[in-house]
């Protein structure tokens, strides 16, 4: 078999992938995505961002009417799951075809459907559903992504994972009257929020004394006591297995303190985190690799100056946007020949909880400063005073900005309540611009939208 002689060649076809497979084609560049999908965008679409977030919208759209409601506003609509389904599919189908025009658009760019995996550092192998093809590659980009990570608990198959909830024709079709989340983490969080927004009795049940561990203390704090009240929040739990009852039903065993309890739900969802997905034959090329994914620093070279790891499958920064980023940077290094001149910041990008509110930090935050013994000032706005919180009857949460001392240079942030994820995203620029609390209170933003808060926020230091 005669090897196909490539430019790159990028293991995955997502967020991490496609950005700089673009923009090597548009300079010249003979490329080649990879992916078993046959289809651009990776899990984000396929069963991540794009689809959960269509379900939480229309989720929202009913908790919307519950206000109305408080309002004393007449209406109300009985939620319709599989219409809801019906909604997340089109939005996903809508956006696989405009991938595949922008694919048709760059004649130098090529997506194989198959697998591929590592026979040396410059051969990868593709088995696809057209048979096997070997391509000889100067550069390749490692971007295979993470998958939803399955302990090895009894009875483990029983439970529902995001997969199930959001892939194409999901298997979950109708609302659980009671749904059981293992797993406190983001997805299990939102997942929670959705479903109970929708209807269902949620049980949430996390092994630590904190939802979203790792996130900052304070911010999970403003959160918690505005999750739905259909969440019913069990912490210190650790699960011992699962089992299906005769009628469908299952049960979920667990010990919390000395005390071992069980729950019966009409459906569990398991969300205990996610695992790098690794290319075969990586050992042969002696890269790396832990189980947060494979070592990759700002450049995201690995120790083969020609071979990339971007996005989830570092485990840097697991989110799609993060991965864009890197692709583009790792997409640099490449047009500036292997040699870094351009470096990814893994610290300065915005991370959004989309619960119902949401909630969503960026950059340096109380917690990390702490571990870091670094000393911060920090300046506040809760939304209880401001004007579109008070249209919205949504008054609760805050904005909380985090300066260096001296230089009140702008380093981090958090936002809870409304609008928080467009939110950290201008705070997050005025980060990235190096602007300080005496620039952010000297621009008049909007009145009266929330973000007019981000200025009040720095003139509470003044
Ligand atoms: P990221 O956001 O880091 O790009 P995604 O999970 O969205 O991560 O995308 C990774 C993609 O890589 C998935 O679509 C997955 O099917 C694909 N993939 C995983 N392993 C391989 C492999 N060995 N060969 C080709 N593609 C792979």
């Amino acid at each position: 078999m005669a090897d196909t002689e490539v430019d790159l060649l990028t293991i995955g076809a997502g967020g991490a992938a496609y950005p700089a497979a673009f923009r090597l084609a548009k300079a010249g560049a003979k490329v080649v995505m990879v992916d078993p999908k046959g289809v651009m965008s990776g899990n984000c679409l396929y069963e991540g961002c794009v689809p959960s977030k269509a379900v939480r919208e229309t989720a929202a759209l009913y908790l919307d009417q519950e206000k109305f409601q408080q309002l004393g506003l007449p209406g109300r609509i009985c939620p319709d799951y599989g219409a809801i389904v019906a909604h997340k599919d089109a939005v996903q189908s809508r956006r696989y075809a405009q991938h595949a025009a922008e694919l048709a658009a760059v004649p130098d760019l090529r997506l194989v459907q198959g697998v591929a995996r590592f026979l040396d550092p410059h051969t990868v192998q593709v088995h696809g559903e057209r048979g096997d093809e070997r391509f000889r590659c100067r550069h390749i980009l490692i971007a295979s992504g993470s998958d939803v990570f399955v302990p090895t608990i009894p009875g483990a198959e029983l439970a529902l994972t995001s997969h199930d909830l959001y892939k194409p024709d999901p298997s979950l079709k109708s609302l659980p009257a009671h749904l059981v989340i293992i797993g406190g983490g983001y997805i299990g969080l939102e997942t929670a929020s959705f479903f109970a927004a929708l209807g269902s009795q949620v049980t949430l049940l996390q092994k630590g004394g904190q939802v979203l561990q790792g996130m900052d203390p304070g911010m999970v704090d403003q959160l918690v006591p505005l999750l739905h009240p259909r969440i019913h929040l069990l912490l210190g739990v650790e699960v011992l297995s699962l089992a299906a009852t005769a009628d469908g039903k299952r049960v979920v065993h667990y010990q919390q303190g000395d005390k071992g309890s069980e729950i019966s739900a009409d459906a569990v969802v398991l969300a205990v985190g996610r695992r790098p997905v690794l290319p075969e034959g990586l050992d042969k090329l002696d890269i790396a690799a832990d189980r947060h994914g494979i070592r990759v620093g700002p450049d995201l070279r690995t120790r083969h100056p020609h071979i990339y790891a971007c996005g989830d499958v570092n485990g840097r920064v697991p989110l799609f946007h993060a991965a864009v980023r890197q692709s583009l940077v790792a997409a640099h290094n490449i047009l500036g020949g292997d040699v870094p001149m351009d470096y990814a910041d893994f610290v300065n990008v915005p991370t959004t909880i989309f619960t119902l509110p949401a909630a969503a930090a960026i950059g340096i935050t109380e917690a990390r400063a702490q571990a870091e013994n670094l000393e911060l000032v920090s300046g506040r706005y809760a939304f209880a005073e401001d004007s579109r919180a008070q249209i919205l009857e949504r008054m609760d949460g805050e904005i909380r900005l985090f300066f260096e001392p001296g230089s009140l240079r702008l380093v981090g942030g958090w936002v809870v309540g409304i609008d928080a994820g467009h939110l950290i995203g201008e705070i997050g620029m005025a980060i990235q611009g190096g602007l300080s609390a005496h620039d952010l209170a000297r621009f008049a933003d909007q009145h009266p939208m929330s973000a007019e808060g981000i200025g009040k926020a720095a003139r509470s230091l003044f």
